[in-house]
């Protein structure tokens, strides 16, 4: 312990309290001020005469722990700073619970790195603090800083994708069990990365709504999938999935009377797939702009139904064609049967996601669902690939046993 603190430098530790909007918010100002100075009081009492604190701006606090600051004794003055935060604060004459969280970074004695990056770093840390769940105190360490070079890296990244054309779109076909038919296919947009590879959209739709990239690569899927899927037999059609954020700019109806015009793609032969995040925003634009949609011909259906919010209010908010039961209810015959006959009864088709084996499709055709979509039939397939898919599929779906013989 010792030789620790001999061998220890200073310490930076950025304070972060956890509920000072809501206590600015609903008890004014004045008391935030208030607030702001108890906690000040708070933190003198967890360090030394040595040590500085400063209040750096808004709710964001800063000590300097002199050194030595071994990891033991940090952790010590860090735990403390938790646990005085964490009691409540008298507000004129009213209890309020805030809380705080702990970012830190550690310098060694003769270390170089400059004071803004070991700012940066205990910035960091604070981040992981407060994801990993408030009240807590977290050490900054190489892999968080790995991990926000590569996060900055792929933001970069695709903010050229879309003007270098290195999307593409994949699809995944869609069958109804009643009569073993191919009924058409989901776009699943590709990000052909030249470095990564192929990055699955898990990895970066969410990167792209933070950045607001999400309208224009949308109008990419929605004008590419219809432009491929006008050169498909005009039997099968084509979903779309439609992120959140793309009704925000009430430039959605548009965009898809644009996609289909120029195409020449029947609008019945289009479905667009919403998730419930977006309906949760709850405002009658929304609404609007589906019925506009639709008024088109357009299909429109609820997408990864089970996961979100799930609420009846949501079924009933728009007459949906369909509604996509997520596939982590694939083996849950209780659920998938439930959700369908509620939506048989709302006149609503079901698709079940997520099918990988005969077994699953099987079982399905006897709970209620009217389609299914999974690995059992294809993984996405490339846009070249679709016409094959439809002569292998048309065929096959009858005799199940040679679906997919990759899967
Ligand atoms: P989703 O709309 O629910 O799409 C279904 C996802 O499940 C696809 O993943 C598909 O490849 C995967 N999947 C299909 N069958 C199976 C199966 O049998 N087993 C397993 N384990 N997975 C299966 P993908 O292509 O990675 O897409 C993930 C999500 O990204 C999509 O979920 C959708 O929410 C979003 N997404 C994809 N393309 C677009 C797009 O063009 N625009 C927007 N806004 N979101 C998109
Ligand atoms: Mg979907
Ligand atoms: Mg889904």
């Amino acid at each position: 312990m010792l030789a620790d603190d001999q061998a220890a430098g200073f310490a930076i530790l950025l304070i972060d309290l956890d509920r000072f909007k809501a206590i600015n918010d609903t008890m004014g100002y004045a008391s935030g001020d208030a607030l702001l100075v108890a906690v000040a009081k708070r933190l003198r009492r967890a360090v030394r005469g040595a040590d500085v604190l400063a209040r750096l701006g808004g709710d964001e606090f800063a000590i300097l722990l002199a050194p030595p600051a071994s990891p033991e004794t940090v952790s010590a003055v860090a735990g403390r700073i938790v646990d005085l935060l964490s009691r409540p604060f008298l507000l004129d004459g009213r209890l309020a619970s805030v809380g705080g969280s702990v970012g830190i970074t550690l310098s060694a004695p003769e270390s170089d790195v400059p004071g803004v990056l070991l700012l940066r770093q205990a910035s960091l840390a604070i981040q992981h603090a407060k994801q990993a769940g408030r009240g807590r105190f977290v050490f900054f360490d190489r892999a968080m800083q790995d991990a926000a070079d590569e996060r900055r890296q792929l933001e970069t990244d695709l903010r050229a994708a879309l003007h270098l054309g290195q999307f593409e779109m994949f699809y995944q076909p869609q069958v109804q069990l009643a009569g073993d038919r191919l009924t058409g296919f989901e776009a699943l947009i590709r990000w052909r990365h030249p470095v990564r590879g192929m990055v699955a959209p898990d990895r970066f739709i969410a990167i792209a709504e933070e950045l607001r990239l999400i309208g224009a690569i949308g109008d990419w899927v929605l004008m590419t999938a219809c432009m491929e899927a006008a050169g498909w037999p005009n039997t099968y059609s084509v979903a779309i999935n439609v992120s959140a954020q793309q009704f925000e700019s009430n430039t959605l109806v548009e965009s898809v009377g644009r996609a289909l015009s120029a195409s020449g793609l029947a609008g019945r032969r289009l479905e667009l797939e919403v998730t419930e995040t977006a309906l949760l925003r709850d405002d009658l634009s929304t609404m609007a702009q589906l019925a506009a949609v639709k008024a088109m011909g357009v299909q429109v259906s609820l997408d990864d139904f089970g996961t979100g919010y799930s609420s009846l209010t949501q079924l009933r908010a728009f007459s949906f064609d369909r509604v996509k039961i997520d596939r982590s209810f694939v083996d849950d015959e209780a659920v998938v049967r439930a959700i369908s006959a509620l939506c048989n009864n709302l006149g609503m088709l079901t698709t079940v996601e997520g099918i990988e084996t005969t077994q699953q499709m099987n079982r399905l055709r006897g709970d209620g669902c009217t389609d299914i979509q999974g690995y059992l039939l294809s993984r996405p397939v490339p846009a070249n690939q679709v016409i094959g898919l439809i002569e292998t599929l048309d065929r096959a779906v009858r005799v199940p046993t040679t679906l997919c013989p990759a899967c």
